[in-house]
């Protein structure tokens, strides 16, 4: 019998410098609906505000005990503190802690590459996606230090085309230090193409095939049911399916299985 091809294993953080652009929205879609198509997600909180975890319905107070923060420090392993949310979908929880963890390693040696080492300890897993907080500083350096890939959500209306290129170069500057690392994609969120500003940034950003070849095809719209969503402890799959921003995920999820690739 012809042996099943393995999927390469995609580490994907999404890291932006900005915030309330859609990090953590982006993060626990896909890997919901990357996990209902039979992928195995690990979801990597690295935000000490634990949002991810909130958005499954994971408050701080279950994973004060066991949680990345933890893993960062060097006191447990990476497997230790993974919860399993559903099938093929698992979380490495975040709380307030992580902030304190990050301050300690800033004296200590190896800092950048203590998520890249935790991961290292992981095997069968398709998909890792690391949701980074906003900002830049070491947590977001062992970010780009681990990820093969990142996905940079945006909103149109608080982006220049120079800030578009400074997405780019920021993940270029990293190249150094971590060779395979690629930008998967601009993500266009909360994306309006009525708004005029919208349409002449779009027409800018076509100019520019460095830029515009990096933009995913799907849009992810405004819509009410993902913020309700997040209060639901469900993502919008489950908590709102025939919804414009279920489907718009969902469209976006596909977008990113095409680009898999397998081992020989
Ligand atoms: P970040 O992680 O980048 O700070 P979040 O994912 O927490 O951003 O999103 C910021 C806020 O915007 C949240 O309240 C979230 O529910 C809301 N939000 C995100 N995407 C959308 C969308 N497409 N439509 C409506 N609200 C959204
Ligand atoms: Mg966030």
């Amino acid at each position: 019998m012809a042996k099943k091809k393995k999927m390469k294993t995609r580490v994907i953080g999404l890291s932006v410098e900005k915030g309330g652009v859609a990090k953590t929205t982006t993060a626990v879609n896909i890997a919901d609906i990357l996990a209902s198509n039979g992928r195995t997600v690990l979801l990597v909180d690295m935000d000490h505000q634990g949002n991810a975890g909130i958005c499954f319905g994971i408050e701080e107070e279950d994973v004060v005990e066991k949680n990345i923060s933890q893993v960062i420090s060097g006191e447990l392993e990476l497997k230790d503190v993974v919860i399993e949310i559903k099938d093929n979908l698992y979380l490495a929880p975040s709380c307030y802690e992580l902030k304190e963890a990050i301050a300690k390693l800033q004296h200590g040696k190896a800092r950048e590459d203590r998520l890249k080492n935790a991961l290292k300890t992981i095997n069968n897993v398709d998909y890792i996606i690391i949701d980074a907080p906003t900002g830049e500083g070491l947590v977001i350096d062992n970010v780009y230090f681990a990820a093969t890939e990142i996905i940079a959500p945006v909103q149109m209306e608080a982006l220049s085309v120079k800030g578009f290129k400074n997405l780019l170069s920021t993940v270029d500057s990293y190249r150094e230090f971590n060779p395979e690392i690629d930008i998967s994609g601009i993500l266009l969120t909360m994306f309006n193409g009525h708004l005029n500003q919208t349409k002449k940034l779009l027409n800018e950003l076509k100019k520019s095939e460095k830029i515009w070849k990096h933009v995913f095809t799907t849009t992810i719209p405004r819509n009410v049911s993902l913020s309700e969503a997040q209060g639901t402890g469900l993502p919008v799959s489950r908590y709102a399916p025939s919804s414009t921003g279920s489907k718009a995920y969902i469209s976006f999820c596909k977008e990113l299985m095409k680009m898999e690739e397998y081992n020989d």
